[in-house]
């Protein structure tokens, strides 16, 4: 058998999580194209996030666990001097 990660449409930038309760994957949607990146530590988030931290709550459709997504925008790799 082929573990064949096919890209199926990055076109909205959508990411696959899974439910950390029942292992049941779910789909975050970017909030706007600034928002991209995402993280489910909110610390994590505030601290490499440049601008606004938008929280998205998902709930579990098999198990009814609440997700907090964090989306935000990566501060720029190398900064001006
Ligand atoms: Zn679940």
């Amino acid at each position: 058998m082929d573990e064949d990660n096919t890209e199926m449409s990055r076109s909205q930038g959508q990411k696959t999580f899974i439910c950390p309760e029942c292992g049941e994957p779910f789909t975050g949607i970017p909030p706007d194209k600034n928002h991209s990146t995402v993280t489910l530590d909110d610390k994590d988030a505030y601290e490499k996030a440049t601008g606004t931290v938008i929280k998205r709550i998902i709930d579990c459709e098999e198990c009814g666990r609440l997700t907090k997504l964090y989306w935000y925008q990566e501060k720029p790799q190398s900064a001006p001097p």
